[in-house]
């Protein structure tokens, strides 16, 4: 099959830079599928200059006028639902009924865009002063830029670009350069919907390209999602030169399991939490707390569980239970993890380290694997691993527990499995991080709810989704007004 080619979208235009590539692979073969332009800084100056010569109209254009653009998009996004799906899979790995999560949970984020007309409603206070009135409206900022990581290739880019959009902004997105198709084909949809040339712009690239966008003058906010060193440096870099940052890092989340969880629902909720899309998740479940006697209940069927996922390609009919990794070098980490875990003292009750995947043998594959009796200092512990790796710790009681997870320098999510209110009521209330579960292995928060990394999880003041992603692509403007009858109050005479 020819390689794809990854044109850059910039100014309505689809052109293919000629510049250096670097190869996309499908994960579940190990095939390289196309070449992903590494740009420049000349790519992001013409993008930016794009985006803000359609920044005027399209400020103008009413709120009702922009949302109609994106019910559009929703349809298109439905009627090419599953050939994006397995597009998605082709180059990310994980598997189709994954992919569907990844393009659902997308075009959840387009349905809540749709309706941001209300949300960019202002305030007024009549009297401030006698006969003195006082409103607000909400304002969009300019040329805004998304830079996302390799995990969500469809539902990333739409946690930004459809609020940014639908707030009056224009903007670029810098897609992952491991899985460009997606994004591609996403915003030929966009296109098609009857977006305004240059209202959205791509450019392909890794830290040139990223570096251009930070610095550049004419940018005025950065969304990031990536790892927490990378997040923490757009973050850095991004408000040094004074643009609005919203940077969203890695995680390292814990479920606690207590002696009175359901067994067979929290065995199903901490599976799908450590092992869906091969536990690359910022909200995998990678640590499993055992408190008490859970260690008897849970996890021995928590470990049969896992011994028994199938891993295997999921570009073909078949489907296993789990997919690759998403590069050769990356599969060569998590297994040198694994391996450190073991020499640092972990057990391992189930051990995907030698998996052989006959039908597909060059494709990036780590088998499920549970290490057990994690200590606090080792390598495992401290790492975000980003694989199909679950850590199990054991902790005494509730208190020890929620200890321990406070301790992380991370704080996306965490959840606890009980039949107690007074355990879940205590964990929610004392547990230090931003999304909690209850009986929940993945309490990732749906669009109309801030997507709410605490700690080394998140740098910047206003989350992504929810109002809290409308305040980050708006400004307000508060009016103080008073209005005079013709001939009235000669005040300046006075
Ligand atoms: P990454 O940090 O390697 O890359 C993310 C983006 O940053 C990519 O577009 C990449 O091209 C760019 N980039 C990489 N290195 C750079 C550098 N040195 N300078 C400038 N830009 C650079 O992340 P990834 O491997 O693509 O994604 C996995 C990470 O993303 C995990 O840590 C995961 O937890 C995190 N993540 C977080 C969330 C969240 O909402 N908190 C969601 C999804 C993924």
């Amino acid at each position: 099959m020819p390689l794809e080619t990854c044109p850059n979208f910039i100014g309505g235009e689809w052109l293919v830079p000629k510049t250096a590539t670097t190869p996309v692979h499908n994960p579940s073969t190990g095939e390289v599928i196309a070449e992903c332009p590494i740009g420049t800084a000349a790519d992001v100056n013409a993008a930016v200059e794009a985006a803000q010569n359609a920044f005027p109209a399209w400020m103008e254009t009413p709120p009702v006028e922009r949302a109609r653009v994106l019910f559009k998009f929703r349809m298109f996004l439905e009627q090419n639902f599953e050939e994006l799906v397995h597009l998605n899979t082709r180059e990310h790995g994980k598997t189709l009924v994954e992919s569907r999560g990844d393009v659902k949970r997308g075009m959840e984020m387009v349905e809540f865009s749709c309706g941001i007309p209300s949300l960019l409603m202002g305030e007024s206070l009549e009297n401030v002063a006698k006969g003195i009135d006082c409103d607000t409206i909400r304002q969009p900022l300019g040329v805004c830029v998304g830079i996302t990581p390799f995990n969500f290739p469809a539902m990333v880019p739409l946690w930004m670009y459809p609020v940014a959009i639908a707030c009056g902004n224009t903007f670029v997105l810098k897609p992952s350069e491991k899985v460009p198709l997606t994004a591609i084909a996403i915003a030929k949809l966009l296109e098609k919907a009857g977006l305004p040339k240059g209202v959205v712009n791509i450019v392909h690239g890794g830290r040139d390209v990223v570096d251009a966008l930070l610095t550049h003058p004419k940018v005025k906010a950065i969304s990031f999602v990536g790892s927490t060193p990378i997040a923490k440096y757009i973050y850095e870099t991004g408000t040094k030169h004074g643009k609005r940052v919203q940077s969203n890092g890695g995680a390292k989340n814990y479920v606690i399991l207590m002696p009175d969880a359901d067994v067979e629902n929290s065995t199903r909720g901490v599976i799908e939490a450590a092992f869906g899309c091969a536990g690359e998740r910022c909200m995998a479940g990678s640590t499993a707390v055992v408190v008490g006697g859970a260690d008897k209940t849970v996890l021995p069927t928590l470990i049969e569980a896992t011994r028994k996922i199938k891993v295997g390609p999921t570009d073909r009919e078949t489907q296993p239970d789990m997919g690759a990794v998403i590069t050769r070098q990356h599969r060569d980490r998590v297994l040198e993890l694994i391996e450190t875990g073991v020499k640092e003292g972990a057990k391992i009750p189930a051990d995907g380290r030698g998996v052989k995947v006959s039908e597909a043998p060059n494709g990036f594959y780590v088998g499920a694997t549970i290490l057990d009796h994690v200590e606090t200092g080792m390598t495992v512990a401290k790492e975000e691993v980003f694989g199909p790796v679950l850590n199990v710790m054991r902790m005494e009681d509730l208190d020890t527990a929620i200890a321990l997870a406070n301790k992380s320098a991370y704080g996306n999510g965490a959840s606890i499995f009980t039949r107690s209110g007074k355990a879940a009521r205590e964990f929610k209330h004392r547990v230090n991080c931003g999304m909690v579960g209850i009986n929940i292995g993945v309490p990732a928060s749906m669009p109309w709810f801030p997507f709410n990394g605490w700690n080394d999880s998140f740098f910047g003041d206003l989350h992504m989704q929810g109002k809290e992603g409308v305040h980050f692509f708006t400004q307000l403007k508060v009016t103080t007004s008073r209005w005079f009858s013709y001939g009235e109050g000669d005040i300046w005479e006075k």
